[in-house]
């Protein structure tokens, strides 16, 4: 697999002196296995990517586009990759399931006439759509396999496998949960323990990657302002690159305010921290007309189909329970889609208890603090019922630690929401484990 960065900024395009080095387009990632065409993210770079596949590649041209997610900076070069707007192509265009919109509407809108003067449906090429859930399908001898990433719209990550060697797409995510950090230079050699199931799996999934393309927006000092924002720091990126003994780690997304000497400096600190963890990860900070080679080994290719029917939407039965109306009203209104939800509210956890043995909820999310009965001993009562054992629990709280963290995981919680979170974060969150459960083989808890 050869790999090779177009765009590699977050937000939106800044070009200019400043940028000329690591790049000022959005993200765009292409990869070529043989003759599978894969492309990570159709940011502002999928143009340039697009004027070289014309120039250089023999017609038809079948392109297959990962969206990690439909924000702007990973889209807005759709309506300006040349390969779509020519007859005979065909693109296929994925993303995950459950947006407000069917994949297509949501490209079509910012094809609209007001913002555009082409229609999606006047671009010549064959286009197609495919919405995934967590799973792994084939493009051609290639396999993919999409995770979930803890962003402020329900966001995907992908693993593409092939010949041997394993290449993860992992931007616009954060860190689930706290986790220690050594904190301190002098090299002290404390590895983070990682607790929250989210960090867990992600870490699981991106396991011996021979390269890691990882968000890499915030410093340390900048994410405590951020949190919530759905990125990550470069910190984070290395630990999980460490723990996941990975090959490679590239540092993806910059932040917009960063030059092209911030951002050097910033690769420089990651190779810092590594040697000091005396690992012989390799770190680099993408950089846009840069490639990366990887010898795929021919008897290693996999022609398996292991792809699993995408399940049918359907209604989710939800539990809320706080003692807050105001609280609950907000809730309410975030998930009105009434034919997505259908929502349940307790207000205290006696009663929420009752209402979950009852109503066998897709999905229940409690407060902490809840009256009668706390978040935890609400959780218990819930995992004592059979039926109740799997069902995704899911905590709301204002203070938290990873002790008390990991306590609610070895309960049965299946997930905490850190107050203060943005409401986008928690629908995303919410449909992230509702869709888990529709996967079959995917139980709610790796950790129990
Ligand atoms: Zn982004
Ligand atoms: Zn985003």
């Amino acid at each position: 697999m050869r790999l090779r960065f177009w765009g590699t900024r977050g937000s939106i395009a800044v070009p200019g002196p400043d940028t000329v080095r690591y790049g000022g387009n959005t993200s765009c990632v292409e990869v070529v296995s043989n003759d599978v065409l894969i492309i990570l993210d159709c940011g502002t770079g999928v143009r340039g990517l697009g004027l070289d596949l014309m120039a250089n590649r023999k017609p038809p041209i079948e392109a297959h586009i990962l969206l990690s997610h439909t924000h702007w900076d990973h889209i807005q070069g759709f309506p300006f990759f040349p390969p779509a707007l020519a007859p005979g192509n065909r693109i296929t265009v994925y993303s995950a399931r459950g947006y407000e919109k069917p994949l297509k509407e949501v490209l079509e809108g910012q094809m609209d006439y007001t913002y555009f003067p082409i229609k999606l449906a006047q671009m010549a090429s064959d286009i197609n759509f495919r919405e995934v859930d967590e799973e792994t399908f084939d493009i051609g001898h290639v396999q993919v396999t999409s995770h979930f990433m803890n962003h402020t719209v329900l966001a995907m990550g992908y693993k593409l496998f092939s010949g041997g060697k394993t290449i993860v797409y992992a931007t616009d995510t954060e860190p689930f949960g706290t986790y220690h950090t050594d904190g301190t230079t002098g090299g002290s050699a404390v590895r983070p323990q990682f607790v929250h199931e989210g960090d867990v799996r992600f870490i699981h999934f991106i396991e011996g990657a021979d390269v890691l393309i990882h968000d890499a927006q915030y410093t340390e000092q900048e994410y405590p302002k951020k949190v919530g924002w759905g990125h990550s720091t470069v910190d984070y990126a290395v630990e999980v690159a460490l723990a996941a003994k990975v090959g490679h780690l590239v540092l993806f997304h910059h932040d917009v305010i960063r030059t092209d000497d911030q951002v050097a400096q910033l690769e420089e600190y990651a190779r810092n921290k590594v040697a000091e963890r005396g690992s012989s990860l390799i770190v680099t900070a993408a950089a846009e007309g840069t490639e990366i080679d990887l010898e795929e080994r021919d008897e290693m290719r996999i022609h398996r189909r292991l792809s699993s029917p995408a399940p049918a939407t359907r209604r989710y039965k939800l539990l809320f329970a706080d003692d807050d109306p105001s609280t609950i009203r907000l809730l309410q209104e975030s998930f009105s889609d009434e034919h997505l939800y259908d929502v349940h509210v307790a207000p205290d956890g006696i009663k929420a208890v009752e209402m979950a043995s009852e109503l066998k909820p897709d999905l229940v999310l409690l407060d902490m603090r809840l009256s009668l009965l706390d978040g935890y001993s609400a959780t218990k009562e819930i995992r004592h019922q059979a039926q109740l054992k799997h069902t995704p629990v899911l905590i709301i709280t204002d203070h938290s630690s990873e002790e008390i963290e990991a306590e609610g995981f070895k309960i049965g919680v299946t997930d905490f929401m850190r107050k203060p979170f943005a409401i986008a974060q928690l629908r995303a969150r919410v449909q992230m484990w509702l869709h888990r459960q529709d996967q079959p083989n995917n139980a709610t808890s790796i950790l129990a």
